[in-house]
């Protein structure tokens, strides 16, 4: 059968392939997917269950329900100071996944290139392709907290640039973006009239009392941005799949349209339970109270390895483990880990080819399964060092 080019150069992320791999072992403590083993909160749940059992089960609006809509714009309001209109420049998607390939590709003509600063979320580079477009790597360094300076964003920029993602908090390293860098960046995206495409999915879960800020609420930056968020990380709704853009209505009318001939919506009852979370469950602050503990724990305890270290994450519930001294290549440091200890984490370099000496390990487990792989990492770097 014939295969599209663009189709054949897209491949499983290795994050998959150790996940994959992973099933096979019975008593694998998997480290793999950022994908919490917390439930949402029962109003979630029973809002999901009313609506399937009242028979809200059809098709919304390709937008999403107004209601919803209504309801994240608030929700942007009251935390974050950002106004958006809900009949305009709110399109309820997918999950956040949808959100960015909507974008991308209501954005991207062949061979547009768009920046990216890695390490990344890999699924960036992929839309990038899928959509025609050429990925622009910007590599931050572990020195420098991972951080990206504006001056590195200016000299990647061509006649055929058109805008720049941005993930912030980020995955894989947990850093945030600080003020004086999101100002800076702001003031070269309009002055060579970019677009920033702000992954924002990890805003609520910032630790140690740091506050989460938008590039969208720069001055003049909404013209030029497309905000991305979800419920799957703020309220552990990974498989419900919604999420949201927020851009300019020109943009959100494009991908409005790309939406009724892809997903035509998000699921009914998906969104029934995404208005119950964001009118009802916002101020709780339990999921990110947990991922700080267990962040607080597993950093410190992979850093008392001989021969591991890490920076300490702000965000997110990742930790991008720095493996050099192994003198192993990302992939084999987990293909091993998994097969001697059945521990299962992700190889570095699916965040970028730099990154072929770091792991990424996502403490979504609790604290007593988190115990037993930092024992289990620790026998395997002993049994590496003899
Ligand atoms: N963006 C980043 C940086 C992510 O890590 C993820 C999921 O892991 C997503 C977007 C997509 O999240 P979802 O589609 O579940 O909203």
């Amino acid at each position: 059968m014939k295969i599209s080019k663009k189709a054949d150069v897209i491949q499983p992320s290795l994050t998959r392939q150790l996940f994959n791999m992973a099933q096979n072992f019975e008593d694998v403590i998997d480290l793999t997917l950022g994908d919490p083993d917390i439930a949402p909160s029962d109003i979630i749940k029973k809002a999901a269950c009313d609506a399937i059992l009242d028979g809200k089960t059809r098709y919304s609006a390709n937008a999403g329900l107004i209601q919803l809509r209504n309801a994240i714009s608030k929700h942007v309001l009251q935390e974050y100071n950002i106004v958006a209109d809900p009949n305009s420049e709110i399109l309820v998607t997918v999950g956040g996944m949808e959100a960015l390939y909507l974008t991308l590709s209501s954005i991207i003509d062949e061979g547009d290139e768009i920046i990216v600063h890695a390490p990344y979320y890999v699924n960036y580079v992929q839309m990038i392709k899928m959509c025609g477009g050429k990925p622009v790597i910007i590599n931050t360094d572990d020195k420098n907290g991972f951080s990206l300076t504006s001056d590195i964003v200016k000299q990647k920029i061509t006649n055929r640039t058109i805008g720049i993602i941005i993930n912030n908090p980020c995955n894989p390293t947990g850093e945030v973006l600080n003020e004086k860098t999101l100002d800076e960046l702001a003031e070269i995206v309009k002055e060579n009239n970019l677009i920033v495409i702000s992954d924002e999915v990890y805003s609520s879960l910032i630790y140690d009392g740091q506050k989460h800020h938008s590039i969208i609420t720069r001055e003049g930056m909404k013209e030029h941005t497309v905000l991305i968020d979800s419920v799957s990380k703020r309220f552990a709704m990974t498989g419900y799949r919604i999420g949201y853009a927020i851009a300019p209505s020109i943009l959100i009318t494009n991908m409005t349209k790309m939406q009724e001939n892809i997903a035509a919506c998000a699921p009914l009852p998906s969104q029934y339970a995404g208005i119950a979370a964001y009118t009802l469950c916002n101020k709780d602050n339990s999921l990110k109270n947990i991922f700080q503990k267990r962040r607080d724990y597993i950093y410190n305890a992979i850093n008392n390895i001989s021969g591991l270290n890490c920076r300490k994450p702000s965000a997110t519930f990742y930790l991008f483990v720095n493996i050099e001294k192994t003198g192993l290549s990302s992939f084999s440091f987990a293909k091993k880990l998994l097969e001697t200890k059945h521990v299962a984490v992700a190889p570095g370099i699916t965040y970028g080819e730099k990154y072929d000496n770091y792991i990424r390990i996502a403490y979504t487990l609790n604290i007593e399964k988190l115990r037993e792989a930092v024992k289990r990492i620790e026998e395997f770097m002993d049994i590496l060092k003899h």
